[in-house]
């Protein structure tokens, strides 16, 4: 038997596509995607990883609006819309294809550790114990699967503090991401009046500030805030038969934090062959996640002339161009265009180089 904890996107996804296995899931909460603390967007790359039903896009990203914080703005028109889905809805979704793929369910069910026995593990939750040959760990940031197989590491997290607010009036195929509130900020709307709102960063007073000027004159109808792992490049993915995949692995991109496509890429390579799964993750996406995470340290270090630069350099048509036609998912593939194209990216590097050196002396 193979245990999947947590009925997220990776673990619902990972039990859809497992063969030949007799696979128990198990979800603490009762209610499936509840609660929500994500904003739903997902680029056109989903596409490529799995199907779902259209009535779970609320709304369609057709352009970002990045505002600098001078106020200058760079508009840049997607070539490939992104979606705002239904987040309670796709991991309910997932998590039919779950059941449908024969995985037995466990809710209100909540991993509270396991032992090695001689011929697996014993798996111990709030209700029972179960004997089981495999754990797989899908279940969130604070993953206890990690905790207790010794693979949490040095984890770091950043607060996301987000609400599904109404606004007196919003232009819905416009997203507006704010280069100077927390380490950045969005609004996605869903159409005219709704919109999901939200800021990241680590420290608390100045998340508090930003959000309250994010928000402005708008009424807040639920809270979705949460908190997302920063990715650990040297996190270990398995010990034995644990293994670790989506958020209880890292698996987020730093630059946007997104984590769903790499979650179920992670969940899809596990299901393939658990042998080969903490190097074909590593191998195909270690690089993408690596580079978001030094993109985003960089991005840290900005002062706000330097945001107003990179708002500059990004007004420029060659540059929009670049940016509207890849996938921000794999930055990989347009980050070296991007260097060589612009030369005034690499004066701003420097100059955040020295933001760096200079934040390490004090
Ligand atoms: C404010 C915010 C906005 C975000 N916006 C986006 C976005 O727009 N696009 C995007 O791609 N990503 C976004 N993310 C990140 C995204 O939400 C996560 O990367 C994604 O949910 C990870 O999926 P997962 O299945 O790995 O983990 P989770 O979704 O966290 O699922 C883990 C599951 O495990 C269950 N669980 C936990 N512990 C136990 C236990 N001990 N026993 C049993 N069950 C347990 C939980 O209840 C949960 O159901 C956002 C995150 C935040 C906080």
């Amino acid at each position: 038997m193979i245990s999947v904890i947590g009925a997220g996107p990776a673990g619902s996804f990972y039990s859809s596509k497992v063969k030949d296995a007799d696979v128990c899931l198990f979800e603490e909460h009762t209610q499936i995607g509840r609660p929500v603390a994500c904003t739903g967007i997902l680029t056109d790359s989903i596409n490529r990883v799995t199907r779902f039903p259209r009535d779970l896009i609320i709304n369609y990203v057709k352009q970002f609006k990045i505002i600098a914080p001078n106020n200058k703005a760079t508009y840049i028109d997607l070539k490939k819309k992104n979606y705002v889905i239904d987040r309670a809805g796709f991991d309910q979704h997932l998590f039919e294809r779950a059941v449908d793929n024969g995985a037995q369910v466990h809710l209100g069910e909540r991993f509270t550790g396991y032992k090695k026995t001689r011929s697996g593990y014993q798996l111990q939750t709030n209700k029972k114990k179960y004997e089981t040959d495999m754990i797989v760990g899908a279940d969130g940031p604070k993953s206890a699967v990690a905790q207790a197989a010794g693979l949490y590491g040095k984890r770091q997290f950043i607060k996301g503090w987000q609400a599904r607010c109404r606004f007196p009036a919003l232009e819905p195929g416009v997203t507006q991401i704010h280069l100077n509130l927390g380490e950045f900020s969005w609004i996605v709307p869903e159409n005219e009046h709704i919109a999901r709102v939200g800021v990241i960063g680590a420290d608390t007073a100045r998340l508090q500030q930003d959000y309250k000027k994010l928000l402005g004159n708008a009424t807040i109808l639920e809270d979705q805030s949460g908190i997302i792992p920063l990715y650990n490049p040297k996190q270990t993915l398995q010990k034995d038969k644990i293994s670790l995949i989506g958020d209880a692995a890292t698996q987020v991109k730093a630059t946007t934090y997104g984590g769903i496509i790499y979650g179920l890429l992670a969940g899809t390579y596990l299901s393939e062959n658990p042998a080969t799964y903490q190097e074909r993750f590593n191998n195909k996406l270690g690089r993408d996640l690596w580079i978001s995470l030094k993109m985003r340290e960089w991005m840290n270090t900005m002062n706000e002339e330097q945001s107003n630069t990179l708002i500059d350099i990004f007004q420029k048509k060659h540059n929009i161009d670049i940016l509207a036609n890849h996938d921000r998912d794999f930055p990989s593939k347009f980050i070296v265009q991007l260097l060589l194209k612009e030369t005034s990216l690499w004066k701003l590097g420097f100059d955040m180089f020295k933001n760096k050196l200079f934040s390490r002396k004090q």
